[in-house]
């Protein structure tokens, strides 16, 4: 199977380079990238629509988006801490994973290919998701917690450990848990900092990355920094828990950064709405205006992949056909920024994974 989109604007390469051209996808892989046109061969004009690398959403909780704005006013611990609300919505599976289906459309409709869930409920819920994902070509890295299970058993079915706090757990467990995951080959990852600081704590562990960082201190963010730990930050999520918003240029300038939507009951899984959050809010607050809208586009799609220790999805010869094709409106003067700020869900004109097209909004 070989399709080509020519008359193309191309974000091309690991740098996201703006390029005219067309791309050649045959058996699911990227087979070339062109300048100019693709020549006498049939192709699919794309009437200088853009393609860029699909968004990976790197950490979710897609278990409670059948309630919605559930507890909105109440405080992140009542909501989303341990016993809160929350945990009792996730009891009923039927709903939840009525919810699951529904997160995997809004993430498929918005160009999201991939997602990192931090998966409450052991391994019955990691395969509860999975049960779901299976449907989807939406893919999903599943990160469990332990809840009874052996970390044997808990690991054998996810792509890791996502730890909702080192406060929830005993610190020599989670040393185990953290050596079992390197020896199998898995990911671990904690939430960090997002209330209270407790950067030295979750250091001590080692992990693959962490989540959000929004109340660390200065010391503790230059000791992430120095270790090059790879973090997500998830800005509108914390926004919506009223926890206060994370460092995004301090963190992009030091490390490797992804961003993520956090709980699906307290903010949408679009990360076109992500990117243009975290792109203002980290030029308002630094008062930066040389701040690249690349770098947060980027944090969008190439980084997640990296931080997953996934296989990259920018537009290059052999890499696997991934990627989300824009409307380009005439009067957008940087393909880029019009993605990271301007762009709509309307905006998507098709997405490619592999040799499929799965929908958008009248492409070919
Ligand atoms: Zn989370």
């Amino acid at each position: 199977m070989k399709r080509i989109f020519g008359n193309a604007v191309v974000l091309a390469g690991e740098e996201l380079e703006p390029t005219r051209g067309y791309v050649v996808v045959e058996d699911g892989i990227i087979a070339e990238v062109g300048e100019g046109n693709p020549g006498k061969r049939g192709y699919v004009d794309l009437k200088r629509g853009i393609i860029c690398p699909s968004f990976t959403n790197a950490h979710t909780h897609i278990g409670d988006a059948y309630a919605k704005d559930v507890a909105a006013y109440k405080s992140i611990s009542e909501r989303v801490g341990k016993g809160g609300v929350k945990f009792e919505l996730l009891k009923d599976e039927e709903k939840v994973k009525q919810g699951m289906k529904s997160a995997l459309k809004e993430m498929l409709a918005s160009g999201t290919l991939t997602f990192a869930d931090f998966r409450e409920g052991g391994a019955r819920g990691v395969k509860l998701l999975r049960s779901v994902a299976r449907a989807s070509p939406v893919e999903a890295v599943v990160l469990g917690r332990p809840n009874g299970d052996s970390p044997e058993k808990l690991l054998e079915h996810c792509d890791g450990i996502g730890i909702s706090s080192v406060a929830d757990y005993n610190m020599e467990e989670l040393a185990k848990l953290r050596r079992l995951a390197n020896r199998m080959g898995k990911l671990f990852a904690v939430h960090c900092a997002e209330v209270s600081d407790d950067v030295a704590q979750v250091l001590k562990l080692n992990p693959d990355f962490v989540v959000h960082l929004t109340n660390a201190s200065e010391a503790s963010i230059e000791e992430v920094l120095r270790r090059r730990l790879p973090v997500v930050l998830c800005p509108r999520a914390n926004g919506s828990f009223a926890v206060g918003l994370p460092r995004i240029r301090e963190m992009l300038e030091g490390t490797l950064v992804a961003l993520g939507t956090d709980n699906a009951m307290a903010n949408s899984l679009n990360m076109l709405r992500e990117m243009e959050f975290a792109f203002k809010l980290a030029r308002g607050l630094s008062r930066d205006y040389g701040l690249d809208a690349r770098e947060i586009l980027k944090a969008a799609t190439l980084n997640a992949r990296k931080l997953l220790k996934l296989e990259s999805n920018a537009i290059e010869e052999g890499n696997p056909a991934s990627f989300v094709i824009f409307r380009n409106n005439n009067y957008i003067y940087d393909p880029v920024l019009g993605i990271v700020h301007r762009f709509e869900i309307s905006d998507i004109k098709g997405i490619v994974k592999g040799d499929a097209l799965l929908g958008g909004n009248g492409i070919v």
